[in-house]
């Protein structure tokens, strides 16, 4: 014998239920069964929702009602043929019409006792079972519909009823004893001794089941759903969530305990007491093997499954009265016991004579009036204060048998949460090692489940979710390499890269799943205006583990944006140099604002692009060197300029030619100024440990100051051409002397220096032509000759590339 459950979402509609028939129809080819069934999908919660309306007196209780009934009629007309029809089509009149009577009653005496509730749930088992019975019955199968009320005997706690096994296993037995076919059984209801309807609870069906196969000694008892099986977190929150092919009874337990709905929690004591597989199957993709739930202990993974409930809030209990914390805990369980209040979760610290505990919202209110009861004269003395409820909670476990005695698991959950900038209120492990569970707050719940489902199940698999502002030249040059190289990291480095949000100075999307970037997006095709406070809190609000938050821009706006990114836990990589190249101070506070709160901050690309000359500087320094001078070329159209002007052309065409070429910014003004390289200079210095100023840099303008106030670009060549002759003068000198020009920065001795310099024609520099960069480090390791850094030093490709190495180097350190 083998029994059979399927949900509500299995039987939610004619197209589904023939997919359960066929089901049935191909397992009764091997076995004999017992088939349990849920109410129709959706039919309990409207039921109650009902019972709600009535009882708040409000008259659209009837429309519910009658589309309820509607609901039950039309799948009775598509199951059954039009000739056997009639039997059922009464049962279910008459079943509506004794619940208009009885929310006619409830609105009438404005009450909803858990007694009453429970009869008004148990119309939605009553009625599935009884036409699905029916229709299996019009479809060739001999079968015996069983209300399970007359067989589940339970004491009267409504709403929960705890089951009188001894009674309930005979009457089971007798009943299948003198029954023929195959038995029909509605789930979820059972019965006092009185003959008062009860309930098993909220998603009872599983446990009913349960109860059958423990009592008929079964086979196994299978348990059909809309997942494939238990899987390694609710796939409706985590999309990574992934089945889990077997666990132990204790391991399933625990996990529903904490919230997987999938099983209800009591199912597991009945079949581990008889030592019954169950097995969690996929009605919509019956050929997934789906879970199996028995009395093994799988070795492998850390833990099995990540599970959570929402809507919690912590009570704390607290006082000089807490001292003699044996005599005041006890009161606290007996006080919440009486109030039949479920706590999920308990934290005690002696030393705060406190006592904190998770319980559901709903359930808070009760759980504060029981405890301020039971401690009533100890709060109007002042030896304890009034309990303390804090709200919008929820609670996350991790679950598994293989925690025990395994150390590691409890670190790698709480990095994972404290990386992602979620606050644990209070945490909790069982003795058993079985679970760690701790309270968060509600808005990070999806967050933490996916940074938890990451860190144990996907370490190798490592997502990136990327915020992207500017999509000019490096943006989009960024956009295609990581679409290029997206498969290979996925395959080869185990890093998923995707991009949620993309902002231009115009218009700003967002994408929850990722931007397909096999079609490039056009940001035009958004209705949505670029704001930057929008995209920050958008990109919050997603909520993602692990966010970076890429600014391919120049702007002055987004870098005064940074504080606020980095407080949110969000990692930052730039090329925009303008947060570091302000003043000291907010240099510093940066950085030590990522370290606080633990991420990273990269910015290779501030200086020469993609050349690894900062993360040189940094390891430089951190390895215990010093650094003695630094002297650099650091503006690729400043050496294009001066390297050209050795072949003769007057400064001006030179200049001009540059512009053409797209060498130079749109202004030329804005490199021949040198302020670019000063800015250049002063992120170096302060990389090698410097205290630097902007202010206190030397800059020597190439601009001819009659140059410098005029508006037009075509007007500032034509006064340029007039000091070419100032530059070829300056070229000849050098060249008698045997030397080169070249702008240059230096640093040396705290000051730095931004200017023209004449240069020997040996000096490294002087060879460096077209638009390269070349940074030379003199340090106390590299004295004698100094380290060389050297290549194309601007462009939108190679600085894309270091930008997206900074991404890369993101996702290998928050892997651990
Ligand atoms: P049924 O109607 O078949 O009883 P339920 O809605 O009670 O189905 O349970 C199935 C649902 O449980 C799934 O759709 C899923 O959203 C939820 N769920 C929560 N946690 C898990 C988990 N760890 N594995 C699978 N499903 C889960
Ligand atoms: N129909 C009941 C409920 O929705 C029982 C069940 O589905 O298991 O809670
Ligand atoms: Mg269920």
């Amino acid at each position: 014998m083998k029994i059979i459950k399927f949900g509500g979402s299995s039987v939610a509609n004619p197209e589904n239920i023939q997919r359960v028939f066929s089901i049935i129809k191909e397992k009764l080819k091997e076995h004999e069964l017992a088939v349990v069934f849920s109410a129709f999908g959706g039919v309990t919660e409207s039921l109650l929702k009902i019972a709600q309306l009535a009882r708040e007196g409000d008259e659209a209780y009837r429309e519910v009602l009658q589309t309820l009934e509607e609901k039950h009629l039309a799948i009775v007309r598509q199951l059954i043929s039009v000739q056997s029809q009639s039997t059922v089509m009464t049962f279910v009149k008459v079943r509506f019409k004794e619940l208009e009577d009885l929310f006619h009653g409830i609105y009438l005496i404005k009450e909803n006792s858990p007694r009453t509730l429970d009869y008004v749930a148990s119309f939605g088992e009553r009625l599935s079972a009884f036409i699905l019975a029916e229709s299996m019955q019009g479809q060739g199968l001999k079968t015996q519909f069983l209300d399970a009320r007359d067989v589940i005997r339970t004491n009267d706690r409504f709403g929960q009823a705890k089951v009188d096994f001894e009674v309930t296993n005979e009457a089971i037995k007798n009943y299948f004893a003198k029954y023929d076919g195959i038995k029909v059984i509605t789930g979820f209801i059972s019965s006092t001794a009185k003959g008062e309807t009860t309930t098993l609870g909220r998603s009872g069906s599983d446990y009913t089941a349960a109860i059958f196969a423990a009592a008929l000694d079964a086979e196994n008892l299978e348990i059909w759903t809309d997942v494939s099986g238990v899987l390694t977190s609710d796939p409706k929150l985590v999309y990574t969530a992934f089945t889990i092919p077997q666990l132990s009874y204790n391991e399933a337990m625990e996990l529903s305990h904490f919230g997987a709905k999938v099983i209800f929690p009591a199912t597991m004591q009945p079949a581990m007491r008889k030592s019954i597989p169950i097995y969690i199957k996929n009605t919509f993709e019956p050929e997934n093997p789906g879970t199996l739930i028995n009395g093994e202990v799988s070795p492998g993974a850390l833990i099995k499954g990540i599970s959570s409930i929402p809507n919690v809030s912590i009570v704390t209990v607290q006082g000089a009265g807490m001292l003699d914390s044996t005599v005041g805990t006890s009161r606290v369980f007996k006080a919440l016991a009486e109030a039949k209040v479920n706590v999920l979760l308990i934290s005690q610290a002696s030393s705060e004579h406190s006592i904190c505990l998770a319980i559901k919202t709903q359930e808070s209110y009760l759980a504060k009036e029981a405890v301020e009861k039971e401690f009533f004269y100890e709060i109007k003395s002042g030896e304890m204060d009034k309990v303390i409820l804090l709200h919008d909670l929820a609670t996350v476990a991790v679950v598994g048998e293989n925690m025990k005695h395994n150390p590691g698991a409890s670190g790698r959950m709480f990095r994972a949460l404290g990386r992602n900038n979620i606050n644990v209120g209070a945490i909790a492990q069982g003795s058993s090692e079985l679970n760690i569970s701790a309270v968060i707050p509600q808005p990070d719940l999806q967050k933490a489940l996916n940074a938890l489902h990451e860190a144990f199940f996907l370490s190798e698999n490592k997502v990136l979710h990327v915020f992207l502002v500017g999509v000019g030249l490096i943006g989009q040059a960024l956009i295609k390499m990581i679409a290029n190289q997206q498969q290979k990291l996925r395959g080869d480095n185990e890093l998923d890269i995707q991009i949620h949000g993309m902002a231009n100075s115009r218009f700003m999307a967002f994408h929850e799943d990722g931007f397909d970037l096999s079609n490039p997006y056009e940001l035009s095709d958004s209705d949505e205006k670029t704001d930057l406070n929008k995209f920050i809190r958008t990109m919050e609000e997603m909520n993602f583990s692990n966010t970076v938050f890429v600014d391919c821009t120049a702007s002055q706006d987004v870098a005064e944006l940074y504080t606020k990114i980095l407080e949110a836990k969000v990692a930052i990589v730039t090329p925009n140099k303008k947060a570091n190249s302000g003043s000291m101070d907010q240099y510093r506070a940066l950085k030590k604002l990522a370290k606080k709160r633990g991420v990273k901050f990269l910015y290779e690309t501030n200086v020469a692009a993609g050349l690894p000359v900062i993360n040189t500087l940094q390891d430089l320094m951190l390895s215990g060197d010093r650094v003695i001078r630094i002297e650099a070329v650091l503006s690729g159209s400043m050496n294009y300029i001066f390297s050209e002007l050795e072949k003769g052309d007057p400064f001006s065409e030179v200049v001009k030619k540059a512009k053409e070429l797209g060498f130079t910014e749109p202004d030329p003004r804005d490199d021949l100024s040198g302020m670019d390289v000063a800015r250049k200079i002063l992120i170096l210095g302060r990389e090698a440990e410097q205290d630097l100023e902007f202010d206190s840099i030397e800059i020597q303008s190439m601009v001819p100051e009659d140059c410098q106030n005029l508006g037009s670009v075509p007007e500032f060549f034509e006064v340029l051409r007039t000091h070419d002759i100032d530059f070829a003068e300056m070229l000849k000198v050098a060249e008698a002397k045997g030397e080169r020009l070249r702008f240059m920065a230096t640093l040396e001795n705290g000051k730095a220096k931004v200017g023209l310099n004449s240069l020997p024609i040996a000096h490294p520099f002087s060879g460096l032509g077209g638009s390269d960069n070349m940074i030379l480090l003199t340090t106390d390791r590299y004295k004698d000759r100094p380290m060389i850094i050297r290549g194309p030093g601007a462009g939108a490709d190679v600085t894309a590339a270091g930008v997206f190495a900074d991404v890369i180097r993101i996702g290998n350190y928050t892997r651990e």
